[in-house]
């Protein structure tokens, strides 16, 4: 093999400049759908370090197997995670032999497009939206405002993975600007509508199911890698006054369902493998449906950012609900699952207040304004800022793996 290029440590090293050791290196290869100015037709690609490799354009030829070629002529994601476990396994084998043996960059370095020249799309169709409540602290730090003189958790919150149906039509790609919603909400003892005042962002981990099923036909825990294709970022956009007014007794409605932006980039699960960790143990046992033979959490460490600073590094890893549990608890009643349908952790807030996961934590409902570097402060958002939401977790030999961005600015 001595064609494949290798690292100080004996270990083979992509011939893509810049990418080895980065957040985007050959062990990641996160899927997105891009276009450029001179072909605007929406089209698949891997990203590798500040490059997006042209997948479309690869299956032009004879590299991939003919069965899947089809898939990398869509304009998203959808046909290639329909096609399952093995084909997403076969793809990224291939894809990182490739970008790890020297012998190809000749052939195929002018697939690689740099980001600079590309516009980032919606990875794919999304098909349904549920949103889960799946830390416990965060779910305990929204008990103890609404509910002071209660128990933090309401009786059914350690016995299921509580969740709503969003709008799956409102999710948007990262970067969309969004706009104040307008509602009802309580104001000097009335009700009025207009703009909201208390518009705010919840950090979540978002997941996207490729292989479907049949109405009738429940998932186990055990079956989430046959099912979900990969990982994202989300911000669950919430309007705190419009919410608080509407939500009883049926649960979030308007208050949620005007935008809800999504990263561009879609880890696969394998590429998470090196970020695989103990889950909490759960007290009381889960019922038999909801127990995991394995298992385990994702240690990824999200950042929130305002306007440019870190206001937040909310801990993915001591989510009480993990992902299979969801995916189990959603087609437990026989709900089928299609390819594009989105599950979302709900909000990721970690023990402390710097790990907290939306400013109605962080700002404790407004009581405690979080300063930023030009002086100001901020309760909720206000027209003209930026939240950026991002992530990283443990990768191969030491290395970091980033998932991508989420972004968005209030209009
Ligand atoms: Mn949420």
């Amino acid at each position: 093999m001595t064609a494949q290029t290798y690292g100080s440590a004996g270990v083979a090293v992509t011939w893509v400049e810049g990418a080895e050791g980065g957040p985007f290196g050959p062990h990641h290869l996160p899927y997105g759908v891009f276009s450029t100015r001179k072909d605007p037709q929406p089209r698949v690609g891997a990203r590798i370090g500040d490059y997006v490799l042209d997948l479309r354009g690869l299956a032009s030829g004879p590299f991939f197997m003919p069965w899947i070629r089809h898939a990398f002529h869509a304009h998203d994601l959808g046909e290639f995670m329909a096609a399952g476990p093995p084909a997403w396994r076969t793809v990224r084998l291939q894809l990182i032999e490739m970008l790890l043996d020297g012998r190809y960059a000749a052939q195929y370095r002018h697939l690689l497009v740099p980001l600079s020249d590309v516009r980032l799309h919606l990875p794919f169709p999304v098909a349904d939206y549920v949103d889960f409540y799946s830390s416990e602290h965060h779910a305990a730090n929204l008990g103890r405002m609404f509910r002071p003189d209660s128990e933090p958790l309401l009786p059914n919150w350690k016995r299921l993975p509580v969740g709503y149906h969003g709008r799956s039509g409102t999710v948007v790609a990262s970067g969309t600007a969004i706009r104040r919603p307008a509602g009802q909400r309580r104001a000097d003892g009335g009700i009025v509508f207009g703009p909201s005042r208390r518009l705010d962002i919840e950090a979540e981990v978002g997941f996207v199911v490729g292989v479907g099923t049949e109405l009738g036909e429940p998932v186990r825990t055990d079956e989430f890698a046959d099912r979900v294709f990969g990982v994202f970022l989300v911000n669950d956009w919430s309007a705190r006054d419009i919410q608080a007014w509407e939500y009883q007794p049926l649960g979030p409605f308007l208050g949620k369902s005007f935008a809800t932006s999504i990263s561009h980039w879609v880890t696969p699960l394998e590429a998470l493998a090196w970020a695989r960790t103990e889950a909490p143990e759960q007290d009381p046992a889960p019922l038999d449906y909801l127990k995991e033979s394995d298992r385990f959490a994702y240690d990824l460490t999200l950042s929130v950012a305002l306007n440019g600073a870190e206001v937040s590094r909310p801990t993915f890893a001591d989510m009480y609900w993990t992902p299979a549990q969801q995916l189990a608890h959603m087609t437990a009643n026989g709900a089928s699952l299609r390819t594009g349908d989105l599950f979302a952790s709900g909000t990721v807030s970690g023990p402390e207040r710097g790990t907290w996961g939306s400013l109605q934590e962080l700002t404790w409902a407004g009581r405690d304004p979080i300063g930023l570097p030009d002086g100001s402060e901020r309760t909720f958002l206000e027209d003209g800022d930026t939240v950026a939401i991002s992530a990283t977790a443990p990768g191969p030999d030491g290395a970091v793996i980033g998932l991508g961005e989420v972004v968005g600015t209030v209009l």
